[in-house]
């Protein structure tokens, strides 16, 4: 597997470029100059209404090389927001090496599945192989979702960091359906003991992402889109 994944691994290495038959093939790109204009000039609003977070503390247990991968997919979050989509990157890095990235697609595919920890395991487990996810480690912007979760234990994920709570983000929403959502470490506790979770990781830089991007599009979508 090692030289399987060998010339995917250079070509993957941290801040290359995806080859085209590695990409996310959503329409990612077709967020109109106009959308991103129209975000811009809500945003400094959108700052100020944003409810105050306190961000929780790092875990202790994340190494160096977890803060670096958090901070790539919130860099995929932000361009996410860019091109006209939700919050949400993930990235699968093996043997250090970013193997894989995907940003939420389910605004430009009308896909709800489309979540950033499921887009990446569906797009990529039939390209990289099992052996791939099961050596790998999981980097998701912010808590995988119950879906998300599901995805990981049938991927054969052993290692999952994630950067913002789901139960901090879902605070500067405000009055979200599901207030007090399942947290990844309950089902996997109940489900996979063997998978390692870690997590929250530079919180507060992930949280500021929500408060940026939340009420905006509350107001310009609703809560139906949300
Ligand atoms: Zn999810």
């Amino acid at each position: 597997m090692v030289a399987r994944l060998g010339p995917l691994l250079a070509l993957l290495a941290f801040g290359a470029p995806l080859p085209a038959t590695l990409q996310d093939p959503s329409p990612l790109a077709s967020a109109s100059a106009e959308t991103a204009t129209e975000h811009t000039h809500h945003h400094q609003q959108s700052v100020l209404l944003a409810r105050a977070v306190t961000p929780l503390a790092d875990d202790p247990s994340c190494t160096p090389a977890d803060r670096v991968f958090i901070e790539r997919s919130y860099q995929l979050a932000r361009q996410s927001v860019q091109e006209g989509g939700f919050p949400f990157g993930a990235v699968l890095v093996v043997d250090g090496a970013i193997v894989a990235e995907y940003r939420n697609s389910t605004a430009s595919s009308q896909d709800p599945t489309r979540h950033a920890e499921l887009g990446l395991i569906s797009t990529f487990a039939p390209k990289l192989g099992r052996e791939a996810f099961r050596r790998g480690t999981l980097y998701a912007s912010s808590e995988p979702c119950i879906m998300c979760v599901g995805a990981i234990l049938n991927a054969g994920l052993l290692r999952v960091v994630y950067g913002t709570t789901q139960t901090q983000f879902q605070r500067v929403i405000g009055d979200h359906p599901q207030p007090s959502p399942l947290t990844i470490r309950e089902i996997i506790g109940r489900t996979n003991p063997a998978i390692t979770v870690k997590g929250p990781l530079l919180e507060k830089e992930g949280l500021a992402i929500h408060e940026s991007f939340w009420p905006w599009a509350l107001r310009t979508w609703g809560r139906d889109r949300s």
